[in-house]
Formats: structure tokens, C-alpha cells, sequence
């Protein structure tokens, strides 16, 4: 893996010009998600979501939308499956646009969830990928399957583009045994894959990259905490380029509070309630993956929701917000721990880029390890930023992830041949 600032490292698409585009596609279990990327100059020539996807009758079908040249499209479709979604959105870019064929599509690009503890790079896909994605579905039984869907139908319907497999796990591959061993027998942990695997890895690598270029330093010379929270929410540590720790664990369940998501409990909670409320696997699992967390705690998993009913007095919002920063300080002391020296804080994602109020929170109280935000850059909008007074240690910024773009890149790579999959996956 390419610890190098992207300055720094030769440019891997001279191969084809500035003329190529990639199609990236993010197949969730009801939703498809899709964008046109040029991956040398970094934007999304067009972009959609066809979501409800296997949801009929009426007005409760599937939504397609589409967006290019500034211009949104929405439809009310019936969309029984993947495939039929991948050729509704086939048939958005023919009628609307671009034309593919006038965009010059290099590769179809794959977010994949969980690379387990066989890839840890991108990988171009033939039928023997497909198969050993689909092995680990009993790692991420929410989200392989989807995955391993959408890449079949679209290797049958672009059949003439190299298709990439860009796993969400594969940065945090680096990670040390220290971080990635749970404390359990070892011999039941090795016959069934348990260890901490961490997620949002393109994003983590991204951003750490990303500030690196901002700064006009070496990404080798700096140790960074990444606040990745969106809905799913994930924090890292970073020294020099490398992952020394994550907060998602064997499944993106473990770590910070999400919109959904309990993350870190006690391991005796599922134990406990099995026993005493009689609920089964399944239940405990929707319960933690699906109505834990912000959603659980307040009603609402939607930061914006969440403000308004602070607004009004919700003590069980107000109750919400605190959890989930407390949550996060506790994380950002332990990275700093880790990494002995904090050189930049960087929130990214819809929480981390957009709400002033919680990066604020977060930071509040740190000045005794450097760390804090300056109100006025905190409230200001924009793109990559400082938001941290003159005076601190620790630069806390705010920069806007590019899973996209940044898949886009991998899948260039991929193709290149730079990592060529013999090179890239370990067993
Ligand atoms: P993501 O998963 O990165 O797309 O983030 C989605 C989440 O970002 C939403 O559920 C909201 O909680 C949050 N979000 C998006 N826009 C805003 C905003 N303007 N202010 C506060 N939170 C926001």
C-alpha cells in the first residue's frame, strides 16, 4: 500500500489521459448507489441512488434519482432487484446523461464491505474474486450478499470493462496484532475469523492522505486521529500513513455510537437480554445494528432531527448528543495515548463536515492536550479547513471525504496493473 502523498507519487493515469471516467457503485441490501467519476481531475460527472429496491406498489416502489449537469431526475419505479436497477440506471445515463460511451468508461469500481483477512488492496474481478467475496459473507451477512449481487450483474451487463473490488476493510490490514486481537481463545477465534477487521477504510486512508496534501506535508511525518461520522461512524488512529488502531471491529457494530448502531456495549448485553427478554439472535441483531444508537436513544438518527428536538427541550435527545460525545472524547484520549503525539484532529463525513455543534463538543475541554476549536473557523463553511485557534498543538480540521473519487483511484490502479491481484491478496 502507497503511504506517499499523492504529489509525490507518479501519476498513474497518464496511461489513458484525462478522457476516462470510472463507474463506481455501491450496492446496499435495498439500495444502489452509483457515480461517474473522472479520477484524474476528482469530479463526479454524474451521480445517483435507486433506493427501496425489491419494495412494489405505487408510491411505495422504488425512487431513482440522478443527477448530471447540475440537473436532478426523479422517477417512482418498480425495481424488483439489483439488476433491474443497474439497467434502470443504465438507461438514466442513455436518456439523460452522459452517453457511457462518450464518457470512456476505464473500469466499473466495487465498494465491498468485508475483505476479511484476504485482500488488503483492490482487486480486478474474475469469477474466482466473486467467489471469495461471497465466502465471507458469514462475516457481514448485512452487506456481502448486496455486494456480491451487484458486482455479477454488472459484469453481465458491462461486460467489456474491468471490474474492480475495493474492500472497506483492506487499510486496516495494516493494523498491529495489538489491535486487531480480540482477548478471546485463541483457538475458537481462529476457527471462525475473529478479529477486528475495521471499516470505512477507504475514508480513513483518504482523509489522512488528504490533510497531508492540504498541509504540504509528508503524510509519513504526521500522526492524525480520523473522526469518519456519518451515519455508520468510525474513528482511527494514523501515524506516518498507518492504521495503528480502528474502532470497528469484526463487523462495523463495534466503536462510536451511530445513527443506528449501538457500537461499543458490554458483550453480556446480548447474553443478558437472550436470557431474560427471550429475544432471539436475529432480534439482538436488528436491535443493536438497526434501533441502537442515536435512533435509540432519541428517536431520530438524523443529526439535523437531533438539533431541533434540542431546540424544543427533548431531554432523551439532549441525553442522545451527550452519550455520543462522550463516546468520542473517549476515543480521541485513546488515540492520543497511542500515537504519543496528536498532530491533527480531522472530522470527516455528513456529522463530521456539517454540524458545528458536535466537533465543537468534542474538542471542548482538551486544551490540556493541545486540542480545540476556534468558534468563528468552526461555524464557517467550506471545503478542507482549519478550524483550530492559532495556538494549539494540534491542528483540528475538517475535511470532506471522497469514498468515490478515492475508489475511483484504487480501481486505476487496480487495472494498471500496479497491483497486479496475485500482489494484493494474501491467500
Ligand atoms: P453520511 O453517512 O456520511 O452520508 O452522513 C449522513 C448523516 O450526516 C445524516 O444522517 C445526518 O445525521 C448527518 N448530516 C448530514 N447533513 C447534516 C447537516 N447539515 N447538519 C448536521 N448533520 C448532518
Amino acid at each position: 500500500m502507497s503511504i506517499l502523498p499523492e504529489a509525490e507519487r507518479p501519476n498513474p493515469y497518464s496511461a489513458y489521459g484525462a478522457h476516462g471516467s470510472v463507474l463506481v457503485l455501491n450496492s446496499g441490501s435495498s439500495s444502489l448507489k452509483y457515480q461517474l467519476v473522472n479520477p484524474v481531475g476528482g469530479e463526479a460527472i454524474a451521480a445517483g441512488t435507486i433506493e427501496r429496491i425489491g419494495e412494489s406498489g405505487g408510491s411505495s416502489g422504488g425512487i431513482v434519482s440522478h443527477t448530471f449537469a447540475g440537473n436532478r431526475t426523479r422517477r417512482e419505479l418498480e425495481v424488483p432487484d439489483h439488476g433491474e436497477a443497474l439497467r434502470i440506471a443504465l438507461g438514466m445515463f442513455d436518456e439523460i446523461g452522459p452517453r457511457l460511451a462518450d464518457a470512456g468508461i476505464y473500469a466499473v469500481g466495487h465498494r465491498v464491505v468485508h475483505g476479511g483477512a484476504e485482500f488488503s488492496g483492490p482487486v480486478v474481478v474474475d469469477d474466482g474474486v466473486v467467489d471469495r467475496i461471497e465466502a465471507l459473507v458469514p462475516l457481514a451477512p448485512l452487506h456481502n450478499p448486496a455486494n456480491v449481487q451487484g458486482i455479477r450483474v454488472a459484469r453481465e451487463l458491462l461486460a467489456d470493462v474491468p471490474h474492480v473490488a475495493v474492500f472497506d476493510t483492506a487499510f486496516f490490514q495494516q493494523l498491529p496484532a495489538a489491535a486487531y486481537t480480540y482477548a478471546i481463545d485463541r483457538e475458537v477465534a481462529a476457527a471462525h475469523d475473529v478479529r477486528r477487521y475495521g471499516f470505512h477504510g477507504t475514508s480513513h486512508q483518504y482523509v489522512a492522505g488528504k490533510v497531508a496534501r492540504v498541509l504540504g506535508r509528508r503524510v509519513q511525518d504526521l500522526h492524525t486521529i480520523v473522526l469518519h461520522l456519518g451515519n455508520g461512524a468510525s474513528a482511527s488512529a494514523v501515524r506516518g500513513g498507518v492504521p495503528v488502531d480502528t474502532s470497528m471491529g469484526l463487523t462495523p457494530l463495534e466503536g462510536l455510537v451511530m445513527g443506528t448502531r449501538s457500537g461499543d456495549v458490554d458483550p453480556a448485553v446480548v447474553f443478558h437480554l437472550a436470557r431474560n427478554a427471550g429475544m432471539s439472535i436475529d432480534e439482538l441483531d436488528t436491535l443493536l445494528n438497526k434501533r441502537s444508537g442515536m435512533l435509540g436513544l432519541s428517536g431520530v438518527n438524523d443529526f439535523r432531527e437531533l438539533r431541533q428536538l434540542i431546540d424544543a427541550g427533548d431531554d432523551g435527545a439532549a441525553l442522545a448528543f451527550d452519550v455520543y460525545v462522550h463516546r468520542l472524547k473517549k476515543y480521541v484520549g485513546a488515540y492520543a495515548a497511542l500515537l504519543g503525539r496528536v498532530d491533527v484532529v480531522a472530522f470527516t463525513a455528513g456529522v463530521g463536515e456539517n454540524d458545528p455543534a458536535v466537533r465543537a463538543a468534542v474538542c471542548e475541554g482538551l486544551e490540556g492536550f493541545g486540542i480545540a476549536v476556534d468558534a468563528d473557523r468552526n461555524a464557517a463553511r467550506g471545503g478542507e479547513r482549519i478550524i483550530s485557534p492559532d495556538w494549539t498543538s494540534t491542528l483540528v480540521m475538517v475535511v470532506p471525504t471522497q469514498e468515490e473519487l478515492a475508489i475511483a483511484r484504487q480501481c486505476v490502479e487496480a487495472v494498471d496493473g500496479r497491483r497486479p491481484a496475485a500482489a494484493v491478496t494474501a491467500g
